[in-house]
């Protein structure tokens, strides 16, 4: 998975474009660890403390 996949810098959204799906200005970045998949974000207890909004893999840590 982490060859192909790339974590948006901002929200750390995982996807497999070079810039992120939801900021589409944000650059995309391979230099990144972990990742936890939401799926239901209102209830979910670790997408509030990342505010995460939208269901999707984020990565854990993200390089800046
Ligand atoms: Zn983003």
């Amino acid at each position: 998975m982490k060859q192909e996949y790339r974590a948006c810098k901002k929200c750390k959204i995982l996807t497999t474009e070079k810039t992120c799906p939801v900021h589409a200005n944000e650059k995309t970045t391979t230099e990144w660890y972990g990742f936890i998949i939401i799926i239901d974000p209102a209830r979910s207890e670790i997408a509030k403390r990342a505010n995460i909004v939208e269901p999707g893999a984020y990565a854990i840590r993200v390089r800046q």
